[in-house]
């Protein structure tokens, strides 16, 4: 019997397992991961942003592990001898109302207690000549990274600490016990004492393996980016992101530098067809029916319906989502944007409509279930794990 399954190799379960190991090294520990290696799904399919933590509400949980996380990725980066460039991120205000909001989020960046620096159109054409802009707020502490090289290490400390990390290995039932929770894949049963599961856009059927109803469900929102060709590989020196309606602070196109030097124009957010998949044609009806048959999805989808539409709009024709390129970056043109590959976002939305903005654990005897674990949590994947792990010790009563 192993003392701790985890399930799911994205960057949270492989956080949670490798700090667990280093708590408990005489522990017996095991990681499954359906696919074939680790981070195919969120993990491998971000932007690689090391975000700062400017947007979230000073004292949350989100703000505090993405604040601790941007330190901890970096550092972690640097012991395991990963490339990340700290190349900092520009804030850029493109009108009057956006100078008002950028106005409030000055405030709150202060209230995060992140270095900032205010910079007028002057100061921005200075520092970044392709971008035009009233004003921008400049914070140095943004990187980039490749999400999937940093798992990765971590499933390598995973194995170095004597941890199991299996592969291509699905759990496709659960059973609770009194001493134990059994853990069934194709391959056979397992037997764990304590059971953490990490499973991204199938938490909510994880949870309903362990026979119980969510009280919310994943709904699947698409990501999808555009690639910019080589010639513009330089056009930027920090990540630019427009100033965000405070409502919908997730949406909003940015250019991203990627740490392999290329630049990436993106992401939006549309809902998918299909929970895995990356293809714009990718559909699955069971998926489909599962997601709007569920009504707070359906309220989601009630309440945001311009925004959702101009997503949608943006989403099939290139030219609405050149033009919000184009309100920071005008020399971009429509031949500029390559194809590339979308993400998929577990998003959790509550029975009553709601998108759940923190992060969610449902909790039962001997289980831990990830259940939201929106962006930024590849940056505050190291935080995260360790709160798990202090969740853990509580629920199951470990020293
Ligand atoms: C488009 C996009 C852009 C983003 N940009 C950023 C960013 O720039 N910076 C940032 O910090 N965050 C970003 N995020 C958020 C970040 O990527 C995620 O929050 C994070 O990767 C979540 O990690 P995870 O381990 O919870 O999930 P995942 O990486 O999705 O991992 C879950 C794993 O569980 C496995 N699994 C599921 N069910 C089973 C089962 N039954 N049996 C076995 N295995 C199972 C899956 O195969 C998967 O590998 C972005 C996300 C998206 C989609």
């Amino acid at each position: 019997m192993y003392d701790f399954i985890i399930v799911g190799g994205g960057i949270i379960g492989m956080s949670t397992a490798m700090q667990l190991l280093e708590r408990y090294p005489d522990k017996k520990l095991l990681l499954i991961e359906k696919e074939s290696g680790p981070a195919r799904h969120q993990t491998g399919h971000n932007s690689g942003v090391i975000h700062a933590g400017v947007y979230y509400t000073p004292g949350s949980l989100k703000a505090r592990f993405c604040l601790q996380g941007n330190i901890d990725t970096k550092r972690f980066c640097d012991e395991n001898g990963i490339r990340y460039d700290a190349c900092g991120k520009l804030l850029v205000a493109t009108n009057t109302l956006e100078m008002e909001r950028m106005k409030a989020l000055w405030e709150r960046t202060e209230a995060n207690g992140l270095e900032r620096y205010w910079l007028s159109a002057e100061e921005l054409r200075e520092r970044e000549p392709n971008i035009t802009g009233l004003g921008g707020i400049l914070v140095p502490s943004s990187g980039i990274v490749n999400y999937a090289e940093v798992t990765e290490a971590m499933a390598g400390r995973i194995r170095a600490m004597g941890g199991e990390v299996r592969y291509e290995t699905e759990v496709i039932g659960l059973k609770e016990k009194a001493t134990d929770v059994e853990v069934t894949t194709p391959q056979g049963s397992l037997s764990g004492r304590y059971l953490i599961t990490c499973s991204g856009l199938m938490a909510d059927r994880v949870v309903r393996m362990l026979g119980h109803e969510p009280d919310f469900r994943i709904c699947p929102f698409r990501g999808e980016y555009y690639l910019l060709p080589p010639e513009h590989n330089r056009i930027v020196k920090h990540l630019i992101y427009p100033i965000p309606d405070p409502g919908m602070p997730f949406l909003g196109v940015h250019l991203t530098r990627m740490i392999d030097g290329t630049v990436t124009v993106g992401p939006n957010a549309v809902l998918a067809w299909k929970r895995e998949g990356y293809r714009k044609t990718d559909f699955s009806l069971s998926d489909s029916l599962e997601t709007l048959g569920y009504a707070g999805i359906r309220k989601v989808l009630r309440a945001n319906l311009k925004p959702g539409l101009v997503e949608l709009k943006n989403s099939l024709f290139k030219g609405g989502y050149l033009k919000e390129v184009q309100k920071y970056c005008p020399s971009i043109s429509r031949e500029d944007l390559k194809s590339y590959p979308a993400g998929v976002r577990a998003q959790a939305v509550s029975r009553d409509g709601k998108l759940v903005d923190d992060f969610l654990f449902v909790k039962t005897g001997r289980t831990i279930n990830v259940c939201n674990a929106p962006s930024p949590a590849a940056t505050s994947a190291l935080p995260i794990g360790r709160h798990i792990i202090a969740e853990a010790q509580q629920q199951f009563g470990l020293k």
